[in-house]
């Protein structure tokens, strides 16, 4: 086992991370920006190093200055949250030059899930089942018609290099290809460098329901059932539950058996999420994420699983410490993403958090790096803390949700707790009855 693990990332991900480490009695170590000084990672992890000033191009993206850090202190192995260099293969393949370990997957399979036109051809192959759209990229207006009549509209336009929620553009009719599509080629260009663009049928009332996956990366691999995050804002989440609302053990046991044995197949390693669209009983593969996802907390609560944990081991040369036959759901777990922003523009506001009271009780798990006095800085995401909630039951989670939130004091800057608490109230959530594009409309709704 590795004695000594470098976190590169900030905030409540890089908690998580420490504290698993703690668990497994390795030391950690926190990499820092000039901003970061006072951040709670720097303070609870082991040792600590400053890696540049704020912006993350100099920081937290700098590949060099993190791997300086890992020889100034020894640590043998990364653990780099999500976000940040995450999945970017380029930064495995400079760890492994320099003799470190990553804690995740090797560098091709995250090169090829990194492309999304690789990832779906991959997949595809694998027997997973993909959205109906172009086999490839599309790289003209011409044969953008002739495919987008083929398999109707309405049509997405979807960046190849595209992530977080960024590089999507819909052409409802024929009309709207034309500018659709080259809007979402020059965003394309100016986000990501790469305008390569696809097309996929533009489902209208899909949930998204995703995957986590496990391997050891010597071909075995398991599922750990589902999530459902149709609840988002931007195309990003904000909301998410295990199990998902409208999934049987049936569904369950087949799709993820599909996704398990693709990922087995390709030798895989570590935490995987594999993610869907669902529409009508049938699952669509969007993409995969190769990394630990913001919302794992409500697949650990489920099944009583320490994902941080096992991919250290796995990272390791360890077993996974379970098997599928092992892996039950026990009860419903619920996630909500607390932001510093203000409602309803969803303006970042951070600043000095004056009190800090995190909710605790039973099935009440609060992942933050808060604490009161705390100069939230403005130069990263406004993710201020999740709250993850588990219950007996749906019902159950939902009713210590509002508990929860009812306990939860952030004093000093606005949060989107009052949000979670208007969606609480509104039947569609109680009755899990809601697609991916029921918050947008709902918001529209209430401030227009
Ligand atoms: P990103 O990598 O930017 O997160 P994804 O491919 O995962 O992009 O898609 C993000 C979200 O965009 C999905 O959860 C869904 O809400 C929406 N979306 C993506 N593809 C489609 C599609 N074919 N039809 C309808 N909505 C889609």
């Amino acid at each position: 086992m590795f004695e000594k693990i470098l976190i590169a990332n900030r905030g409540e991900i890089a908690l998580r991370v420490i504290r698993a480490c703690r668990e497994m009695g390795i030391k950690s170590v926190a990499v820092h920006s000039t901003a970061d000084a006072d951040a709670m990672h720097v303070r609870m992890a082991d040792e600590s190093v400053c890696i540049g000033p704020p912006p993350s191009a100099e920081s937290y993206l700098s590949m060099a200055r993190i791997i300086s850090a890992c020889e100034i202190t020894g640590a043998e192995a990364v653990h780099p949250g999500y976000g940040f260099l995450s999945e970017n293969a380029a930064f495995v393949q400079a760890l492994e030059d320099h003799d470190i370990t990553f804690i995740g997957p090797r560098s091709d399979h995250i090169r090829i899930m990194g492309d999304k036109i690789t990832a779906k051809e991959t997949m595809k192959a694998l027997g997973v089942p993909c959205v109906p759209g172009s086999d490839g990229g599309v790289g003209d207006i011409a044969a953008a018609r002739t495919i987008a009549a083929g398999i109707g509209y309405p049509v997405i336009i979807k960046a190849t290099a595209g992530g977080g929620g960024r590089g999507m553009k819909v052409a409802r009719t024929a009309d709207e290809l034309e500018v659709a599509f080259r809007t979402a080629r020059a965003e394309a260009k100016a986000a990501f460098g790469n305008d390569e663009v696809y097309l996929e049928k533009y489902l209208q009332r899909p949930r998204h329901v995703e995957i986590q996956i496990f391997g050891d990366g010597k071909g075995r691999a398991v599922h750990l059932g589902e999530r459902d995050c149709s609840l988002q804002r931007r195309h990003q989440k904000v909301f998410e539950e295990a199990p998902g609302p409208v999934i049987t053990p049936a569904m369950r046991a087949e799709i993820g058996a599909t996704c398990a044995d693709a990922v087995a197949r390709i030798g895989y390693a570590g935490a995987g999420t594999i993610e869907f669209l669902y529409e009508d009983g049938q699952f669509f593969f969007i993409e995969m994420n190769t990394r630990l996802q913001v919302e794992h907390p409500v697949t650990e609560a489920i099944f009583g699983v320490d994902l941080v944990r096992e991919q250290i081991r796995v990272a390791a040369g360890l077993p996974m410490s379970f098997v599928q036959e092992e892996l039950e759901i026990n009860g419903h777990a619920i996630e909500v993403r607390i932001n510093a922003e203000r409602i309803p523009g969803f303006a970042p506001c951070p600043g000095r958090v004056k009190v800090f009271h995190a909710p605790g009780g039973l099935g009440v798990r609060m992942d933050s790096a808060l604490y009161g006095g705390y100069a939230i800085p403005p130069y990263y995401d406004s993710l201020i803390g999740k709250l993850i909630v588990h219950g007996r039951d749906r019902p159950e989670a939902l009713a210590r949700l509002r508990r929860a939130l009812g306990e939860l004091i952030v004093d000093g800057v606005d949060t989107t707790v009052p949000l979670f608490e208007a969606l609480l109230a509104e039947p569609d959530i109680q009755a899990g009855d809601y697609s991916i594009h029921w918050l947008e409309r709902w918001l529209e709704r209430q401030f227009g």
